[in-house]
């Protein structure tokens, strides 16, 4: 890609099967301007989480094509791939180390400012003062230290980092009290701003800042529209 990446992001007639013969996308189109929001919906199983391991890249569509800024996302190298996309996935993945080098693995080279930067971006700076030991408190898959909530805020720091054109981001599901709720919501907002995003929606509220949702229903988009025409 060449530098200046706009983030239009365009599936064509995206087909897939994990396993042959038992295809989970069937058919899948839509376009996502620079800076626009698309949220996907539908029930369990439906195809979401494997359409963004399409624009990830991390499977290849058995037919139709992935592009961004009219490229064919095959041509890119994995690096300019990684540059451009970046994926916050539905489990929240933080690996052993500090809450610092959790966030700070979103980008080579950046340092804990770079992460206090991020926090700050997101009005999630409170989250350092949270934590029994700041950025230093240690994470990872048991997470003892960390709630559920403080480790969907990291993941989004985490993305900061990256500031990638084109997000990706698979909403978790887990309960969280009201008070943290709100600040997700709020710094999923800051987030998402001024980005492509493609989110995979649970929250109304994602869904009615969309500016396109996608209906999933069997592996196919059953309706389209915005949160009003819907
Ligand atoms: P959810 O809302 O539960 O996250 P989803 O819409 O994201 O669901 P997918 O994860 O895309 O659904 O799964 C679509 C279908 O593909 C399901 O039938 C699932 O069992 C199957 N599937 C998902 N991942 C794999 C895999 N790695 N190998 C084989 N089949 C898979
Ligand atoms: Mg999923």
């Amino acid at each position: 890609l060449p530098p200046g990446v706009r983030g239009d992001l365009s599936v064509e007639n995206v087909t897939f099967a994990y396993e042959p013969g038992r295809p989970v996308l069937r058919d899948i189109s839509f376009s996502a301007p620079a800076g626009s929001m698309i949220a996907l919906v539908g029930e369990t199983g439906s195809g979401k989480s494997t359409l963004t391991n399409m624009i990830a890249r991390y499977y290849l569509p058995d037919s139709g094509i992935v592009k961004i800024d009219g490229y064919d996302i095959r041509q890119l190298t994995s690096k300019s791939l990684a540059h451009v996309v970046s994926v916050v996935p539905q489990q929240n993945y933080l690996f052993t180390g500090t809450v610092g080098e959790n966030i700070i693995a979103g980008r080579d080279g950046a340092t804990a400012d770079d992460a206090i930067a991020a926090l700050r971006s997101l009005d999630c700076e409170w989250l350092i003062d949270d934590l029994p030991e700041g950025l230093n408190t240690q994470a990872g898959s048991r997470g003892g230290r960390v709630s559920l909530g403080q480790r969907q805020l990291i993941c989004f720091a985490r993305a900061v980092v990256a500031n990638p054109r084109i997000l990706i981001l698979d909403e978790a599901t887990s309960a969280v009290d009201t008070m943290t709720e709100v600040r997700i919501q709020h710094a999923l907002e800051r987030l998402l701003e001024s980005r492509t995003s493609i989110v995979v929606a649970h929250r109304l509220s994602t869904i009615k800042s969309a500016d396109q949702i996608l209906v999933f229903d069997h592996g196919q988009i059953i309706e389209r529209g915005s949160h009003d025409e819907l």
